[in-house]
């Protein structure tokens, strides 16, 4: 007898949209094939667990007739190319997220060996297949991932992708895109020399033709000097700070052709989404649906699988992992809002939980010490009382939990971050900023419930207490505690 082998898949969707067919698709697997459960993830897209083995093929021959893949979902790659997904942030948001399709079309792996693992069965050598100038037969050292920012928004975390692009808009025109490089958030507990950057601002790109050339290259230059001994050093910001920026900025020009510009200003001024309904400039209705950590609860789900029977929207993931309904007609916001209101789903409650984030941890990822998308929501219920005696209820401090240091909830850029270390223990972590552009620092180790109660309350009295005018969570922190 063989293992009973348990597999997930993760789909591939640049900028996180998919069309009411395709969600419908999306539902009827996921009722056939693993758990049941859609897992929204942090990088605008969703997951399948609980596979077993023999269901591998239907599951993904399924997918496929819906136009869906997980081609490149995982593995040593440029992954799911993530946007800023709030319409409402430009009049030019459409033309900045075609960028995400593009960017993944390019950096697609040319094997055609996906389709005949899962899809026809057709033998490699029997197609014809492209050489891949890219990958070439080595791939990258390590997983890549890109991701694109619509300032003011920072949702997707620009910051801490190995690339980022931060959208230039000016006098209503997109002028071009800032790129950002080596941003990464794994580290190893016990190892110092394993640590999270932030990406570092290289330069300006103004047009489509170049940035397209920019991020390619970025790649190669990963791919040639990337770290293949030891998997720990092996994404691009280890191969940046042995480079140096200026040198990886040097290699970058050379392969490229051109000198990129100086960067563009820019503000970040918000990170969430803006949850409930808004009004897009094309004129069209948008409801962001808060999903706690990206699990779609049953009732949520019977509401969207009836929603997608409507056709009415379409449904955008967001770096967030909520759920945004989109392009809805002004004459269908009323059928939407019913339903809303007949599957009572709910608003988001405290700014604490409307800004919290986990990665799967337990039981289904195998590199997971403790517990984080299982737990957040229950730590938070007991952490909002807290809140509320010291008068924080609706402020929007920004929290993340992940089950191990390989940070795939990004806890390092939150003002609250715990990282597993063990079953039920947790670093504390604190005095990143509220949008994403400073890393946090360790406050306290190894700490259980009752430790990271007890913390916290001391640090919501002192910080109700002693914030200046205006000043965030983060900010105090940092200021209080590591600004020397
Ligand atoms: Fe797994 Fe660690 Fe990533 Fe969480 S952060 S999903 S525990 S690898």
């Amino acid at each position: 007898l063989d293992k009973l082998y348990s597999f997930m898949i993760r789909l591939r969707i640049p900028g996180g949209a998919i069309t009411a067919e395709q969600w419908t698709a999306l539902h009827e697997i996921s009722e056939q094939y693993g758990t049941g459960t859609l897992k929204i993830t942090t990088r605008q897209t969703v997951q399948l667990h609980g596979l077993l083995k023999h269901q591998l093929r239907p599951t993904i021959q399924a997918f496929n007739t819906a136009k869906l893949d997980s081609i490149a979902a995982c593995g040593d790659v440029n992954r799911n190319v993530i946007v800023s997904s709030h319409p409402q942030l430009s009049p030019l948001h459409e033309q900045v997220y075609v960028y995400a399709d593009k960017i993944s079309q390019l950096l697609l792996p040319k094997t055609q060996a996906y389709y005949e693992v899962f899809i026809d069965g057709e033998k490699i050598y029997e197609r014809s297949v492209e050489a891949d100038p890219l990958y070439q037969d080595r791939y990258l050292p390590r997983k890549f991932k890109i991701g694109i920012a619509i300032p003011p928004s920072n949702d997707v975390d620009v910051y801490t992708n190995d690339i980022g692009l931060i959208a230039i808009i000016e006098n209503n025109e997109l002028k071009g895109f800032n790129i950002v490089a080596g941003g990464g958030m794994a580290t190893t507990h016990g190892n110092p020399n394993t640590y999270s950057r932030l990406g570092s601002v290289l330069g300006f790109t103004d047009n489509e033709e170049d940035t397209l050339k920019a991020v390619y290259e970025i790649l190669t230059i990963q791919r040639d000097f990337g770290n293949r001994e030891d998997r720990k050093f092996s994404r691009l910001k280890y191969t940046i700070d042995k480079l140096t920026v200026e040198g990886f900025k040097q290699e970058l020009e050379n392969r490229i052709g051109f000198t990129l510009q100086h960067a563009r200003p820019y503000t970040f001024t918000e990170r969430s989404d803006r949850y409930g309904w808004l009004q897009g400039h094309d004129g069209k209705w948008y409801y962001t649906l808060f999903v706690e950590h990206g699990v779609i609860k049953p009732h949520q789900k019977t509401f969207l699988a009836e929603l997608a029977l409507l056709g009415i929207s379409n449904f955008i993931f967001t770096a967030n992992q909520n759920l945004m309904l989109g392009e809805i007609n002004p004459e269908d916001k009323d059928a939407v809002a019913a339903l809303l209101s007949k599957h009572q789903i709910e608003t988001a409650t405290s700014g604490l939980r409307k800004n919290s984030m986990a990665c799967v941890a337990l039981p289904t990822c195998p590199l997971a010490l403790a517990e984080a998308q299982r737990y957040l929501p229950e730590l938070v219920t007991k952490l909002e009382p807290l809140l509320e005696r010291h008068n924080l209820l609706d402020d929007d401090i920004v929290i993340r939990m992940t089950g191990c240091p390989n940070g795939c909830g990004r806890p390092y850029v939150a003002e609250i971050g715990f990282i597993g270390t063990a079953p039920g223990q947790y670093n504390l972590m604190v005095g990143g900023d509220r949008f994403g552009e400073r890393l946090n620092k360790l406050y306290k180790e190894k700490l259980d419930e009752a430790q990271i109660l007890y913390e916290a309350d001391l640090l919501f009295e002192r910080f109700a207490a002693e914030r200046n005018i205006g000043e965030t969570f983060g900010d105090y922190t940092h200021r209080t505690y590591f600004a020397n």
